[in-house]
Formats: structure tokens, sequence, C-alpha cells
């Protein structure tokens, strides 16, 4: 598929996994890709330049958190987000739905919309899928999201076929919008006219409600699909199912964008199973908490036996934090509350999973994947190793 700023095309597989390049208005990103989240404009703890130097090709803004502050309008005054930011590489923004769900104090789903007080200042607000689109419009990221209902889980199969439906007919009228501004930019100020648009795939763990949503998103048409509603806390082998249930319905020529998504293992688990994009606050949330994610498993930094370990946090990791600095010092950096401490432990555990899925890329290149995956899983374990 292509158009003239977007365009996706795989250069190698194995098995359902894919190797790809997806062209946006702010370069080409390599795929299998990961990206880290930055929230409100910023990665935390992370400058952009220590991003780029990490090799991340593509970051994440929240909408939610963008619109409430400080305004979308403020954003495209300024020439979009990728100038406000100071980042020029690709940007994705989600709809702000999900932290509508998550995070703002009052909350009631209309056919409309979505009502909510803000977490800041308790301002009402109703982000309709129109609003969603507006607003990544004025920000100018080079991919957009729908709004789509986010579900409390486990869903119920009757709340799961209702909200997948809801979110199909939000879909065609954030299509329908994001249409009318491509025809008529006068009705908000459009900072990236090579904008995408993605829709997005729901019905929770029901593989009839999940094919279903798949057929009514993409005869809608978008320039590519996600899969959401999933990493919302059910067990990792059912967020396996419905991944290998529903990736392969999804368009082979578009990217596929698993939302949310993950610990490292499910990196490889998902791209095995057909994915091309993630995004997690995980490397950078567990960081400022004190936890490296290493090729063994997690590793609490906090803990009272690294008191007097010199060894890295990963031995077998280049990042700077790991050719640089002892368990102790960071131990210590964090046990005092150093500032330093969050991007110290950011960069690695950011390095850990971009390198990673530089790792997965270059595998699928020589057909080597598979071998990949299994050794990756004979060391990594999700409980606590070192
Ligand atoms: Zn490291």
């Amino acid at each position: 598929m292509s158009s003239a700023a977007f365009d996706f095309q795989v250069t190698h597989r194995e098995g359902l996994a894919r190797r790809g390049e997806l062209r946006t208005p702010h370069g080409v990103i390599q795929t299998p890709v990961f990206m880290p989240v930055g929230t409100r404009g910023a990665v935390k703890a992370v400058t952009h330049r220590q991003l780029a130097e990490l090799g991340a090709e593509i970051i994440l803004g929240n909408t939610y958190h963008l619109f409430l502050r400080p305004g979308a309008d403020l954003i495209a005054r300024a020439g979009g987000l990728h100038r406000f930011i100071g980042w020029d590489r690709p940007i994705l923004t989600d709809s702000g739905g999900y932290q509508v769900f998550s995070l703002a104090t009052m909350r009631r789903i209309r056919e409309e919309g979505a009502e909510f007080r803000s977490h800041l200042d308790g301002s009402l607000h109703v982000l309709t899928p129109e609003l969603a689109t507006d607003v990544q419009a004025q920000l100018g990221s080079d991919i957009a999201m729908v709004l789509d209902e986010c579900i409390a889980t486990p869903a119920t199969r009757e709340a799961a076929r209702e909200s997948m439906e809801r979110s199909i007919r939000w879909a065609e009228r954030a299509r329908a919008r994001f249409r009318r501004l491509a025809a008529d930019p006068s009705l908000v100020p459009v900072t990236n006219p090579g904008q995408a648009q993605f829709g997005i795939v729901q019905g929770a763990t029901f593989p009839d409600l999940r094919a279903e949503s798949v057929a009514a998103t993409t005869a809608i048409g978008f320039e590519a699909y996600a899969i959401g509603g999933l990493s919302v806390g059910e067990p990792p082998e059912v967020m396996y199912e419905v991944v290998a249930h529903t990736a392969p319905l999804l368009p082979d020529d578009r990217p596929r964008y698993l939302m949310g998504t993950g610990m490292p293992d499910d990196l490889f688990e998902c791209v095995a199973r057909g994915i091309d994009m993630f995004d997690c606050v995980l490397p950078t949330r567990n960081a400022r908490n004190g936890q490296f994610l290493t090729s063994q498993g997690p590793l609490s930094i906090k803990n009272a036996r690294f008191a007097e370990d010199l060894a890295p946090p990963d031995p077998g990791c280049g990042c700077y934090t790991c050719r640089t600095f002892s368990r102790a010092y960071l131990r210590h950096l964090y046990m005092s509350g150093e500032m330093t401490a969050a991007t110290l432990n950011s960069l690695h555990n950011l390095h850990f999973y971009l390198d990673t899925m530089r790792r997965i890329r270059e595998a699928l290149v020589f057909g080597t994947f598979e071998k990949l995956r299994l050794e990756f899983h004979q060391t990594f374990s999700r409980r606590p190793r070192i």
C-alpha cells in the first residue's frame, strides 16, 4: 500500500513474523518497532538527544495529556508537536480515550462521546471521535489513532459486543472527520498534512467479536490497524491467543500495531504472531520504580543484596548505564532519591527494548528469528532471578 507520505513494505518474512519499512512524513521506521512513550511531550527522565542516541525511530504522545495541558491550540500555533517538543522523527499519538477511561475523575460514555472531568482541574469536557481527530490534526503526529471505547476487564460478552459496536460507529465518524479535514484544512489548523489514521480492532477475548471488528474496521478503510483492548490484566497466553487469531485477519500489506504491550518476552511472542508495532510505558515506568529489565529478567535495584555489588545491572548489556555504573552505585542513587537514578535506569531499560527489537529485525533478515526466540526464552524469566 502507499500514499504520498505513508507507505509500508514487508521486506522479509519468517513464519508469520515480518520485517518491514514504514515510511511517514518524518522518516522511515524499521519494523518490527518498539515506540517509547512520551506521555506529555517527553519520555520521562530522558532527553530527545538520548532517545535518538538509543536509536528510537518513533515516539508516542498522549493526546489526553497534551489536550488538557498545554492545549492543542498552543501546540498548533507553535507549528505542531514535532516543533513544539523539538523531535523531528516520527510521532504516533493515541486518541486520548485510554486516559479518559483510566485517569479522568468522572466519565460518562454516551453515543456522542466520552464526557469526563479533567484530573488536573476538574473542568468538564466531551471527547468525541471528531474532537480526538481534530486535536491530533493540530498536534500533527505522523500517525493518529481513532477514538475507541476501553471497557473494564474481564468483560462479559454483552459488554464486549456493545463496546465493540460503539467503537465501530466512532471509527466511522473519526474517518469521516479525517477525510473532511483533508479536503478542507481550514476547519482546524492541520500541522501535518501527511498524517495517517489507524483504526482499532476491539472485541476483548472473544474470537468471533474480534473477527467482526476486523471486518467492520477494515471496511471503513484506514491506512493501518491496531489491536486494542489487550495488555489490560489478562494472562499472557490469553493475549497471545487473541493476537494469533486477530493479526492474520488484518490486511497483510499494512502494519499491525499491538497497543500497550508489553514485557520483553511479549515482543517475541507477538512478532511471531504477525505484529509490527509496539508501545508500552513499562520500560520507563519500571525504571523509575527501580526495576531493570535485563536479558535474565527483572532486577530490583532496591534489593539490599546489591548494596555492595560492583557488577553492572546487566553484564551482557552494552548501554551507557551498564558500561559505566555498578549495581551498588545505582542502588545508592535510587535509595537517595537522586533524579539521575530515573535517567540511568530508563536509559538501560529503553536500550534493552530497542536493542531487543534490533536483534529481532536482524534475525528476520537472516531467517534466524525462531532461533533467537528460543535463545531469548532460555535466559529470560519474568520472575526475578538475579
Ligand atoms: Zn544496560
